[in-house]
């Protein structure tokens, strides 16, 4: 079977794949995973295609999409019925946002923050996916994955995964040696969750303060569960951030570039106002602040529809007007007319639309303020 990758992806852009195995249950996605690495057939697994941009040619090897869902408590000593902490088990292929939303109906905290996250559970871990205030490596005790190295299913806990910002030894480990997949194929993953005690309502601390503010609350004060999560997702939709096959702004492997983590000593080469978090030191101690990827594009002139003929443009920003005058790719690639983090498909966009709409922006704040925007979205085939 083929399919393109433009069918399966949130930018809907992306060629056709050599071959396609559709994985419905954890041993035919290990199966295909073997037959692939046997054949010397290049490899490349996806879930819900929303952090991936495939390059227009296609994949010239085996696709392996994993589709088998699940989501269950794990019998455990003591937790019984009463409160305190449960794990979790998530199916690799299980749609995130719909166990986000079990976890809450079944009054289990620890997720709510992360509704609305388009995805896959299984690739959750690959880049610590985060939002709020919550990332995933907050809750996941370990999971379980195909090491495609010892040709067999291994366990990795937390502190095997060596998290990051949108990092895990998962994801280094493709970026390492190259190739298109992770050493790790992940089957399902494990999370501990907080049961509320009988009687009491399910609740949790808002950790973020534009989200106390939408809930007219504190910063840490406790909030239900489904109020968190309702929220959240107002929030994200008012942004473009939760897939809508209706709204072109969500078109879109969401923010299309992380928050660059850089010295402390260069947040005085930026004007006063840019925002910027401490972020601890690297290995010789220098101090490191995480900037607003989102502040410098719009301050180096790229504002929310930059790519589109007819975007709203203030003094000094950025010609988004392509030499034909639709647009910098024909109008069929844009930031988000609702928020500067995300690269969308107008509609009819190729893969490199949007990465000529990601180089104008990326060279703009590099030529502007010296720092190097790096992107959050695997990109296969092709280069940024
Ligand atoms: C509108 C929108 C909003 C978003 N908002 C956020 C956000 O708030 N926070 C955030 O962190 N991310 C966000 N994202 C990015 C994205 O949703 C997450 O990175 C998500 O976890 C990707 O899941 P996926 O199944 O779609 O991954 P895919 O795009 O299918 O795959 C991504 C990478 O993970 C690998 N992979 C996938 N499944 C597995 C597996 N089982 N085992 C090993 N490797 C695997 C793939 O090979 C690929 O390299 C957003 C995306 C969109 C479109």
């Amino acid at each position: 079977m083929s399919e393109r990758l433009s069918d399966h992806t949130t930018t809907r852009v992306g060629g056709p794949a050599r071959a396609w195995v559709e994985a419905r249950t954890e041993a035919e996605a290990v199966a295909a995973v073997r037959a692939a690495d046997a054949a010397g057939d290049p490899l490349f697994v996806l879930g819900g295609g929303s952090n991936t941009l495939m390059a227009d040619t296609g994949f010239e090897g085996t696709v392996v999409h994993m589709g088998f869902t699940g989501v269950e408590v794990l019998p455990a000593e003591g937790a019984a019925d009463g409160a305190g902490d449960v794990v979790v088990r998530v199916a690799a292929g299980h749609v995130w946002d719909e166990a986000v939303a079990w976890t809450v109906e079944h009054g289990l905290a620890g997720v709510e923050a992360l509704s609305g996250i388009p995805g896959s559970a299984g690739a959750t871990p690959v880049q610590n996916v985060g939002a709020y205030g919550a990332d995933v490596s907050q809750v996941l005790v370990s999971l379980r994955a195909f090491d495609r190295a010892a040709g067999q299913v291994v366990e990795l806990s937390a502190e095997d995964l060596r998290f990051g910002y949108r990092d895990s030894v998962i994801k280094r480990s493709m970026l390492e040696d190259g190739s298109p997949s992770p050493r790790w194929i992940v089957l399902s993953i494990d999370l501990r969750l907080r049961r509320a005690e009988e009687g009491a309502e399910p609740t949790a601390p808002v950790r973020y303060a534009q989200l106390a503010r939408a809930l007219e609350v504190e910063e840490g004060a406790d909030v239900s569960l489904a109020q968190v999560r309702e929220h959240v997702l107002a929030l994200r939709a008012s942004k473009g951030m939760v897939s809508d096959a209706a709204d072109h702004d969500t078109w879109s492997t969401g923010s299309y570039f992380t928050n660059p983590i850089v010295p402390a000593t260069v947040r005085v080469t930026l004007p006063e106002g840019a925002p910027a978090f401490a972020a601890g030191t690297d290995e010789d101690g220098t101090p490191l602040v995480k900037l607003s990827a989102a502040w410098l594009i719009d301050h180096a002139g790229y504002g929310k529809g930059f790519g589109l003929p007819d975007a709203p443009r203030r003094e000094g920003d950025a010609d988004g007007t392509g030499p034909d005058g639709r647009g910098l790719a024909g109008g069929r690639a844009s930031l988000s007319t609702k928020h500067t983090l995300a690269v969308t498909n107008r509609g009819g966009a190729s893969t490199e639309d949007v990465l000529t709409v990601a180089r104008a922006v990326r060279d703009g704040v590099k030529a502007r303020f010296g720092v190097d925007l790096h992107h959050e979205p695997m990109i296969i085939g092709t280069r940024l």
